[in-house]
C-alpha cells in the first residue's frame, strides 16, 4: 500500500490531498490531474484574476448578454438553486457587500452608509438572467458582481475527486483551505476518515485576539498539519481535545465549515466577519459556526454558508432539503455558545 500527499496554492488557499492505493505510478498520475483540474478552475472561477471567466462575465453582462462555457452555465443554475432553496441567504451576487465591508482581497472593515446602500442596490439574484438556450448570462443593471467564494472551492473539491475516482482511486482525502473536506471512500486501517471540527469558543476567541489563520489555511475546521507535515497513514484530528467540537467520520462525503473568524475585524467592540447576510446586508451576528455534511462538496459548501447566515431558525429549513444531511450549528450570545447538531456527535466543549 502507498500512500501519497500532494498540495496546491489556489483560490487563495491551500489545497491538500492524501492518497492511498497499491499502484504508486497511477495515484501520483491521478492526483497530480486532481490538483491540475482545481488549477483551471482557478483560473476560470476567480473574480480576482482579470482573465478568468467570471472576471470577463461580471465586466460584460451588464450591457448584454455574455455566453459562458456549459460548466459554468451548470454551475451558476445550481447556485440559483440553492439562492432559492435557502431563502435567499445563499446568494452569489453578494460581491458588492463583500467589498464594500472589506473583504474582497483585504480583512475587512466597517463600510460607509452611502456605499453600503449602493451595494445593497446592486445585488440579488433577479437581476442575473441565465438563458438556458443561448447559455448566456445578463445582468439587468449595472454594478452588478458576481462571487463564487462560498462555492467554487466546494465545486472545485466535486471535481477533483471524480478525476480520481475515474482513475480508481478508491482511498484519498481531499481538502480546500480546511473549509471544505472530502473523504473518498475509507483510509487504509479505519472505517471512515476522521476531520475535526474546530471548538467556537476556541476560534472566537482567537478571532478577538487577532489572531490570523495559518498562512494559506482558514484553520476552520479540521487537522492536516499532520499531513503537511509528513506522509501519514491515517489523519486524525490534531487539535487539543478541549479544542475541538466534534470529530465528523466521513466517508463518500463531503464536510464544508463557514466560521465567522474564517476571515473577520474587530469594531466597536464586536466581531465582524466575512459571510454577510442579504437580508441585512450585515456580517452574520449570532450563528459563528455552521457544518454540513453531504455527498456533494458543492453543496456542502454553499449550505454551510447559509446555514450560518440563516442561523438557528435554519436547521430545520435546510435539513429538510436534501435527505441524510448532518449539521452542526453554534451561536454566541452574551459570551455563552450553543451548538445545535443533526446527526453529528458534540464531543468537545461548548
Ligand atoms: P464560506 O467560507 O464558504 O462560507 O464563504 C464565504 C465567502 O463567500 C465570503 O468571503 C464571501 O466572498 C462570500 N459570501 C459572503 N456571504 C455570502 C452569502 N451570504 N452568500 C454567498 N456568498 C457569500
Ligand atoms: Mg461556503
Amino acid at each position: 500500500m502507498t500512500t501519497l500527499t500532494l498540495a496546491l496554492h489556489a483560490m487563495a488557499t491551500r489545497f491538500e490531498m492524501v492518497l492511498h492505493g497499491e499502484n504508486p505510478v497511477a495515484l501520483r498520475a491521478a492526483g497530480e490531474e486532481a490538483l491540475a483540474e482545481i488549477e483551471r478552475l482557478e483560473a476560470q472561477l476567480s473574480l480576482y484574476r482579470d482573465t478568468s471567466e467570471i472576471a470577463h462575465l461580471n465586466a460584460r453582462a451588464a450591457q448584454g448578454p455574455v455566453r459562458v462555457t456549459p460548466s459554468l452555465f451548470a454551475l451558476l443554475l445550481h447556485a440559483q438553486q440553492l439562492h432559492r432553496q435557502s431563502g435567499g441567504a445563499f446568494d452569489i451576487t453578494i460581491a458588492p457587500l463583500v467589498r464594500c465591508w472589506g473583504f474582497m482581497g483585504g480583512g475587512g472593515h466597517l463600510p460607509d452608509a452611502a456605499a453600503l446602500a449602493a451595494a445593497r442596490a446592486s445585488m440579488g439574484m433577479s437581476l442575473v438572467e441565465l438563458d438556458p438556450d443561448q447559455l448566456t448570462v445578463r445582468f439587468a443593471s449595472a454594478g452588478v458582481m458576481l462571487d463564487l467564494g462560498a462555492i467554487g472551492k466546494g465545486y472545485a473539491v466535486d471535481r477533483a475527486i471524480d478525476i480520481l475516482r475515474e482513475a480508481a482511486v478508491a482511498s484519498a482525502l481531499l481538502h480546500g483551505g480546511t473549509s471544505t473536506v472530502f473523504g473518498l471512500g475509507h483510509p487504509p486501517d479505519a472505517e471512515s476518515w476522521k476531520v475535526a471540527v474546530e471548538c467556537p469558543r476556541h476560534g472566537m476567541l482567537r478571532a478577538r485576539a487577532g489572531v490570523p489563520p495559518g498562512r494559506g489555511q482558514d484553520a476552520r475546521a479540521t487537522l492536516m498539519e499532520r499531513a503537511r507535515a509528513e506522509i501519514s497513514a491515517t489523519i486524525q484530528p490534531q487539535r487539543a481535545p478541549g479544542q475541538t467540537l466534534a470529530t465528523v467520520p466521513l466517508r463518500d462525503e463531503a464536510m464544508s465549515v463557514s466560521a465567522v473568524w474564517g476571515r473577520s475585524f474587530q469594531a466597536e467592540g464586536k466581531t465582524f466577519g466575512h459571510v454577510l447576510d442579504p437580508r441585512t446586508g450585515c456580517p452574520v451576528s449570532e450563528a459563528v459556526l455552521a457544518a454540513v455534511v453531504l455527498p456533494s462538496a458543492t453543496e456542502t459548501d454553499a449550505l454551510s454558508t447559509a446555514l450560518l447566515v440563516l442561523g438557528m431558525e435554519g436547521r430545520a429549513k435546510l435539513a429538510g432539503l436534501r435527505p441524510g444531511m448532518k449539521s452542526l450549528l453554534a451561536a454566541e450570545a452574551r459570551g455563552q455558545f450553543r451548538v445545535e447538531s443533526d446527526g453529528l456527535a458534540i464531543t468537545g466543549v461548548r
